[in-house]
């Protein structure tokens, strides 16, 4: 009987020891973490916990606003020149299978032009290329491969164009801002073009105001407004489905009066009836002309929709004076050859690519790189 209480006696010890020291252990854990890392922990990580990517205090110490610093756009196109050759290597492939043969009979050269074709090169250039680079193999009596590839090289740099100027035209006179307008059917990409510029033109050390006149889409503005925040950039809203031309109006306003490099303005893109469109888009810009001259359109093309892409680009042009192309998500097509198609339709260059979805993947064209990587 003794015994058994003295067991009875020792299991309750153990039980309340075990307890206390589960608890203390428990307690442990929710510690709060030590002050430097709270330190660390600034108001937008508090605002914005979900905030997806690393980023770096401005200045080092000020602790209250946290903002990106975005990678410079020089060089971005080496960076992602994998992915453009991953996307794009088909081609290339293909092209260079059919030139290293020995013998290059009528069949061949139609084999080139149909893979041409076949990644939206369009008619009229696939028809000159063939034929300059057929001319080149048999009065330059090329015979070799290599030299093959290297003739084919240059007729490609120079049908995508290695003279065209494809400077993004973000400098005001007289003291107002450079004003871009980006134009462009919504779902291409078109508000993230903005906001990634943004960050190309910030990396520049230029100072930037957005003008989210994109009313008509919901998210449209509060994306814009997100994006602009990451880099320390103003964005000036409207009331949902407001005027987009006053938006556009206040956000250059605000530009002169800040004294701002430059102003980037998103636009509706309900392509519903042409009419609509020169109305809402010509409206835009007279209004912001009221303020300081237009210096860029830029048109943003989704390459994925290939022909519609195309038929896309003809009614924008026809409705405002596009001056330069972004071409999105070049990342998610092989068919490259719509850099080509799209330059020649319009007659203006393209000017950035789009080569996935994180933040700076958003690089300036670069003829010569973009060949390269296609023949890798
Ligand atoms: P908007 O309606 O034209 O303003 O289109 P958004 O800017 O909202 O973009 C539509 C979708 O396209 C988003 O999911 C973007 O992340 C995506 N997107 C934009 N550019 C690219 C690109 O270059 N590559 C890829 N893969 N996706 C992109």
């Amino acid at each position: 009987m003794t015994t058994l209480v003295l067991v009875l006696l020792i299991a309750a010890g153990v039980l309340v020891l075990g307890g206390g020291i589960a608890l203390v252990v428990a307690r442990g854990r929710r510690e709060l973490p030590p002050t430097d890392v709270l330190d660390a922990i600034t108001e937008e990580e508090i605002e914005h916990p979900e905030h997806p990517e690393p980023h770096l205090e401005d200045e080092p110490g000020a602790g209250t606003t946290t903002i990106e610093r975005p990678e410079a756009a020089e060089g971005r196109l080496v960076r992602l020149r994998a992915r453009l050759a991953r996307s794009q290597g088909s081609l290339g492939k293909g092209l260079l299978a059919v030139l290293s043969r020995a013998d290059l009979d009528d069949a061949a050269w139609e084999e080139l032009e149909d893979t041409l074709l076949a990644a939206d090169v369009g008619v009229g250039p696939t028809t000159e290329l063939v034929e300059k680079l057929r001319t080149r193999v048999r009065v330059e009596g090329i015979d070799d491969p290599e030299q093959a590839k290297a003739a084919l090289r240059d007729e490609l740099a120079g049908l995508v164009g290695l003279d065209l100027d494809r400077t993004l035209r973000a400098t005001g006179a007289d003291g107002k801002p450079g004003v871009v307008l980006v134009v462009g059917v919504n779902g291409t990409g078109k508000t993230t073009t903005v906001g990634r510029l943004a960050r190309v033109l910030v990396a520049d050390g230029k100072s930037v105001v957005l003008g989210a006149a994109d009313t008509f889409r919901a998210a449209a503005s509060e994306q814009l407004q997100t994006w602009g925040e990451r880099v320390g950039v103003h964005t000036v809203r409207g009331p949902e489905g407001g005027d987009p031309a006053s938006v556009g109006f206040e956000s250059v306003q605000k530009g002169i009066e800040d004294g701002t490099d430059v102003v980037l303005v998103d636009t509706a893109g309900r392509l519903h009836t042409k009419a609509g469109l020169m109305d809402e888009l010509g409206k835009v810009k007279r209004v912001v002309e009221k303020q300081a001259p237009v210096t860029e359109v830029l048109l943003v093309i989704d390459a994925t929709t290939g022909q519609n892409g195309l038929a896309q680009a003809r009614v924008f042009a026809e409705v405002v004076d596009v001056t330069g192309i972004v071409l999105t998500k070049l990342d998610g097509t092989a068919k490259g050859g719509i850099v080509v198609a799209v330059q020649r339709e319009l007659g203006v260059p393209v000017k950035f690519v789009g080569l996935g979805e994180g933040a700076d993947d958003l690089a300036p064209f670069d003829a010569e790189e973009f060949v390269d990587a296609l023949l890798g």
